[in-house]
């Protein structure tokens, strides 16, 4: 791909519960061992230039236990402000400020929803390795010039069992939210529906 001078997209598991093929999600751990490989793929040869912040790849390497930083990468849609992150839709705002303070941040990340189990995707813990890199910068340096560890033991990972299960809310917070463009704007209701 590289000779070809071709960008490819790679992007860590999540596993989004409607797709009908569940099997091939990634989980934590094959995600872990894939960017491993990758990672490793780079010493000594020729190296896949990666666009994310070192931290952020020594977490997908398996070298650093991260929680997400939902609110890091906010998301704004027709229907306002989703909660809690773009991944998972599970509620609209109209302000920024009410997503921030009207969010339970505490029902949302790894081991606290079942949604999240999978999860190590740039919009939560991009966020989490740039806080860390700020709060630690000989860290961030010391990665980004030696490179992600792609041999020894990787860190502990967050236990899963306790995470609460799935609401399967889309298909009413859509309704919901159709259902307010209808009654607010019935133009731009009948040239959505219309579209559709
Ligand atoms: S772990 Fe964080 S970023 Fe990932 S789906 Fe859950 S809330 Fe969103």
């Amino acid at each position: 791909m590289t000779s070809l001078d071709v960008e490819v997209t790679i992007s860590p598991g999540y596993a989004y519960e409607r797709a009908a093929d569940q099997e091939h999600f990634l989980n934590r751990e094959k995600t872990r061992q894939l960017f491993r490989d990758f990672l490793g793929r780079g010493k000594g040869g020729k190296a896949w230039k990666f666009t994310n912040s070192p931290l952020f790849l020594d977490f997908l390497a398996g070298n650093r236990t991260y929680q997400c930083t939902p609110w890091s990468m906010p998301l704004r849609t027709v229907f306002g402000w989703q909660k809690p992150c773009y991944l998972v839709g599970e509620g609209y705002v109209q302000s920024f400020a009410e997503l921030m303070e009207g969010t339970d941040w505490d029902q949302y990340g790894v081991g606290k929803y079942a949604k999240c189990s999978n999860c190590m995707v740039h919009c939560g813990f991009e966020g989490t390795a740039a806080r860390e890199g700020l709060v630690r910068p000989l860290e961030f340096l010391k990665v980004g010039m030696k490179g992600v560890r792609t041999e020894g033991p990787m860190a502990p990972d967050i236990e899963l069992a306790g995470a609460r299960p799935a609401d399967d809310v889309h298909e009413a917070q859509v309704a919901a939210e159709m259902e307010k463009i209808r009654v607010t704007d019935p133009e731009g209701y009948r040239r959505a529906t219309r579209a559709a």
